[in-house]
C-alpha cells in the first residue's frame, strides 16, 4: 500500500492542525458503518512561477457542500476557510505538487436518523503530477453506475465507492487498466473515478450529465475544447458508438487527461499524438501548472 503520512505528517480536523499518527476516529462512527460520509479529491500544482495552486478550489469545496447538504449532513465551514486551511496542511507538510483530501463525516450514530454534527478533515500527500502518460486498456464493466434514483449521484459520498471499487477490481483482475461503466440503462456513463470523452473525426463527445458524477475536470476540458476550437457533443452513447471511435479519454482530478489504447478487443486506430484529444492533453497540463501559452509562430 502507499504511504500517505509518517511521523512528521499533519492534518486539519476542524479548525486544528494536528499530527495525523497522533488523530483518530470513532470505531462507532456512522460514516464507517454506512458509508455516510462526503468527500473532494482535489490537487495542488507546483506552477510554472514556483508557488503552489490548488486547481479549481473553489470548484471543489463549492461541491463538498453540495455533497453535504444534498445528503442532509451539517455542514459547519465555509469554502474560503476551507480553502486556507488546505493552503495551511500543504505548507506544514512541505507539499506543492499534492493531492488533498477533504472529509465530512458524523459521528457515532448505529440509527438512521439525521445528525445534528459533523466533522471535517483535510488531509493531504504528495502526488507528483502526469505519471499516467501510458495509454490504458479499458474494459466495459460488467458494473453499471448507480441508479439515480437509487442515490444522490452527483454527489461524492463515500458510499458510492463501493461501485467504483468492485468495477476496477473486476477490470484489473482481467487484466486491464480501467474499467468504463454503462448507466442503468445500458449507456456509457463514466470511470470508477473519472469521466470520458471519445474522439470521432475530430469531435469530441462525453456522457450528459444524469447518470454520473458531473466532474470538474469534465468542465474544464469542456472549456478547453471551446478555447481550441474543437466541437464537442453531450448525449448519450452505447458501448458499440465507442467501438466505432477514433480515440478516447478519462479526465479526472487524480487522472488528469489520459488517453486510452483500447476498450475490450478494440485498439482505437488513430495514434494518440495525432489526436485533438492530445491537444485537451497538453492544454490541461499548462492550465494546471499556469503555464503561459506560447506565442504563436508563422
Ligand atoms: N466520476 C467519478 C465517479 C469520480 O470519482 C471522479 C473523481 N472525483 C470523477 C468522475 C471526476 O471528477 P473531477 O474531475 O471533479 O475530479
Amino acid at each position: 500500500m502507499a504511504s500517505y503520512y509518517n511521523e512528521h505528517t499533519v492534518l486539519w480536523l476542524d479548525g486544528k492542525i494536528l499530527k495525523a499518527a497522533d488523530t483518530k476516529t470513532d470505531l462507532y462512527g456512522q460514516s464507517l458503518h454506512y458509508g455516510y460520509s462526503v468527500f473532494e479529491g482535489i490537487r495542488s500544482y507546483r506552477t510554472a512561477a514556483g508557488k503552489t495552486k490548488i486547481f479549481k478550489a473553489i470548484e471543489h469545496f463549492d461541491r463538498l457542500q453540495r455533497s453535504a447538504t444534498t445528503l442532509n449532513m451539517p455542514y459547519r465551514y465555509t469554502t474560503e476557510e476551507l480553502i486556507k486551511a488546505s493552503y495551511d496542511v500543504l505548507e506544514s507538510n512541505n507539499l506543492q505538487d499534492a493531492y488533498i483530501r477533504p472529509v465530512v463525516y458524523g459521528p457515532a450514530n448505529m440509527s438512521f436518523n439525521p445528525n445534528t454534527e459533523s466533522f471535517t478533515v483535510i488531509q493531504t500527500w504528495e502526488m507528483a503530477p502526469f505519471l499516467g502518460e501510458k495509454l490504458l486498456r479499458v474494459m466495459t464493466s460488467s458494473f453499471q453506475r448507480p441508479n439515480p434514483k437509487g442515490f444522490k449521484i452527483e454527489a461524492k459520498a463515500a458510499g458510492h465507492y463501493v461501485n467504483s471499487i468492485m468495477a476496477s477490481h473486476e477490470a484489473k483482475g482481467k487484466g486491464f487498466d480501467e474499467a468504463l461503466l454503462t448507466d442503468m440503462n445500458g449507456f456509457i456513463a463514466e470511470g470508477p473515478g473519472a469521466n470520458m470523452f471519445f474522439e470521432k473525426a475530430g469531435r469530441l463527445h462525453t456522457p450528459a450529465t444524469g447518470n454520473i458524477l458531473p466532474g470538474i475536470t469534465r468542465a474544464t476540458v469542456l472549456e478547453l475544447a471551446e478555447d481550441l476550437g474543437i466541437p464537442v457533443e453531450q448525449g448519450q452513447y452505447t458501448p458499440a458508438d465507442l467501438k466505432q471511435a477514433d480515440a478516447a479519454f478519462f479526465c479526472g482530478t487524480a487522472a488528469e487527461v489520459i488517453g486510452w489504447h483500447s476498450i475490450d478487443d478494440y485498439t482505437f486506430p488513430i495514434s494518440w499524438k495525432d489526436t485533438q484529444s492530445r491537444k485537451i492533453q497538453q492544454a490541461y497540463k499548462d492550465l494546471v501548472i499556469e503555464k503561459q501559452p506560447k506565442l504563436e509562430t508563422i
